[in-house]
């Protein structure tokens, strides 16, 4: 069995070089002949096979060198065998008593990204699913720290340009709808320090109560970074928590570009990392960073009986305590395999060949008739044409099956996006994506 879906998989990752971007023929058909349950039967695995690498097929193939679309990640080979590996063993990683070992690596891996990021030692990282569920135990933690069980009037600032994660989670976390005040943004779509901290002081004065302002570390719209020093300032200066979204951008950190664009994200309360996106991660792969282990803890944790003693060693933490989760896939193994198996320095070279491309990618976009969004703070770059219609020349670029771009509303404009950030994304695809945009730009 494993066998015949290695093979699978194999041939999988090398046509993706050649597969289209994206594929929605005669879907219609297959989707009635998969809406069945189950049968009493044994199937047969050769067909079952086909089955699911046809369902694969369909939609935009975000394993693609040429999807651009949204944040891309890739998904590594390294990290799906870990997951097998994980799967098959099946040890119980939700508290660390039951496998100590297997939580020591991926203990190992958030202590490693704590000192990255430059958390202090009373810092604690935690896996989750992805970045939107990073967000809701960050908030959950900052509300339960500085709100306690009185949420009445309550402020979490977010910027015009912050990703709807933020929303969501204040909305799960049982805040009032108008507890999230909206910041804008200057001129370059970057959150505005000055305004933050005049709302933070008009409402204290209003008598309501702040407590959490976050920036982004790339946002997903045009991947611009926040001013992190300026706004962790104002966190200071206010008293409020301070919170960094870096799902798309954080593992930019890694490099010495990055550590310079992102300065300030060391004196973040929190930080939501998505490996699943900067670390080139299959999906369900998120990040929490947290400074005060503590906070993030009572937020979280509650004793059962029936569970093994709660772990007291920092370096073997029960994750449960740490996490609305109890019990959870091994996700660590999905890290640990891949940056042992290729070291970190792969990781550095892959992400700095993202901010090169980028740029290079925004040099030769600004000799075409579009109009760029700004410069490439890491690696995205947004841009509309100049004289033709956004929908008609994104339909155009998608059309040629080897790129596949998504589009955003920058100030009520439409603008046409390329995240560079899938480890297939080099630069023969990259260049070939600047022939396709030339050309569709011609009448
Ligand atoms: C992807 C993303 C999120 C949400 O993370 P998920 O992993 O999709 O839940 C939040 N913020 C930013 C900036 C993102 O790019």
């Amino acid at each position: 069995m494993g066998g015949a879906v290695v093979d699978l998989l194999s041939r999988f990752v090398d046509e993706r070089y050649d597969a289209r971007t994206s594929d929605y023929a005669d879907l219609e058909p297959l989707l009635a002949s998969l809406a069945g349950p189950p049968p009493a039967a044994p199937g047969d695995l050769g067909q079952l096979l086909s089955t699911v690498e046809h369902a694969a097929s369909k939609g935009f193939d975000t394993a693609n060198p040429g999807f651009v679309g949204y944040i891309p990640g890739g998904g590594l080979y390294s990290a799906a065998l870990g997951d097998f590996i994980a799967c098959v063993v099946n040890r119980y990683t939700g508290v660390a008593a039951p496998a100590p070992a297997l939580v020591q690596l991926e203990s190992s891996v958030l202590r490693w990204l704590c000192d990255a990021f430059g958390m202090p030692v009373g810092s604690q990282g935690v896996l989750t699913p992805g970045g939107s569920m990073s967000t809701l135990s960050a908030v959950v933690a900052a509300r339960s720290t500085r709100l306690g069980e009185d949420f009445r009037g309550a402020r979490l600032y977010v910027s015009d340009e912050v990703h709807h994660c933020v929303a969501k989670s204040a909305q799960i976390a049982g805040l009032p709808r108008d507890a999230v005040r909206v910041v804008r943004t200057d001129d370059h779509l970057r959150l505005d320090p000055a305004a933050l901290r005049e709302a933070i002081v008009e409402d204290r004065a209003a008598g309501l109560v702040p407590f959490m302002a976050v920036a982004s570390a790339g946002t997903i719209n045009t991947g611009v970074v926040d001013p992190l020093t300026a706004v962790a300032d104002v966190c200071a200066e206010q008293d409020v928590w301070f919170h960094v979204d870096g799902a798309y951008g954080g593992f930019f950190q890694l490099t010495e570009r990055g550590r310079v664009a992102l300065a300030g994200i060391e004196r973040a309360d929190s930080i939501v990392l998505d490996p699943h996106k900067g670390l080139f991660l299959p999906y369900g792969t998120g990040c929490l960073l947290v400074r005060d282990r503590e906070a993030l803890r009572a937020a979280h944790e509650v004793q059962a009986h029936y569970l093994p003693p709660p772990s007291d060693d920092p370096g073997l933490p029960d994750f449960s305590a740490f996490s609305p989760e109890l019990t959870r896939d091994f996700r660590g193994l999905r890290l640990w395999l891949p940056l042992h198996l290729h070291g970190t320095q792969a990781f550095v070279d892959a992400l700095d060949e993202k901010l090169d491309l980028a740029r290079e990618l925004h040099g030769a976009l600004s000799g075409l008739d579009l109009e760029l969004a700004g410069g490439p703070d890491l690696s995205l770059v947004a841009f509309r044409p100049l004289s033709a219609d956004p929908d008609a020349l994104l339909d155009r670029i998608n059309g040629t099956g080897r790129m596949w771009l998504s589009s955003a509303p920058v100030r009520g404009r439409t603008f046409l996006r390329m995240c560079l950030l899938s480890h297939r994304t080099r630069r023969d695809r990259v260049e070939e994506a600047v022939q396709i945009i030339r050309q569709s730009l011609e009448p």
